[in-house]
């Protein structure tokens, strides 16, 4: 899992250094070609073991514009409940253990302020 930075960016590069895992690129080299910010979900820990809560959802300006990956909800139910690391690819650094407290309520798209350690 991972956040997910949306078509609301205005590219204002206030997350960039704010991250502890290097995973914001900005819109020029953002893969998917979108004139947004982009992280890379191999590589983000949602800042698990560095800060409380993301910080760059911290630094971030704009309302809603950084958000989970994934909503929380029932269709995601399997993805999370089979997963005892946070990320299921190859990513480098995907050791960080999966946090089953949070809310699924929580995990709605623009609720990424709400999470409780
Ligand atoms: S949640 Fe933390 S690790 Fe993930 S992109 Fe944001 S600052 Fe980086
Ligand atoms: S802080 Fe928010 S608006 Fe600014 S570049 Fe990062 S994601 Fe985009």
């Amino acid at each position: 899992m991972s956040v997910r930075i949306t078509d609301l960016c205005i590219s204002c590069d206030a997350c960039l250094d704010e991250c502890p895992t290097s995973s914001i690129v900005d819109d020029d080299d953002n893969p998917t070609g979108e004139d947004t910010y982009y992280v890379d979900p191999a590589t983000c820990t949602e800042c698990i073991g560095d800060h409380e809560t993301p910080a760059c959802q911290a630094a971030c300006p704009t309302d809603g514009c950084i958000v989970w990956d994934l909503p929380f909800d029932d269709a995601n139910r399997a993805h999370y409940e089979a997963s005892s690391v946070y990320k299921l690819g190859d990513g480098a650094d995907n050791n960080q253990p999966s946090r089953p407290e949070i809310s699924m309520e929580d995990r709605e798209a623009g609720d990424v302020d709400s999470v409780v350690e």
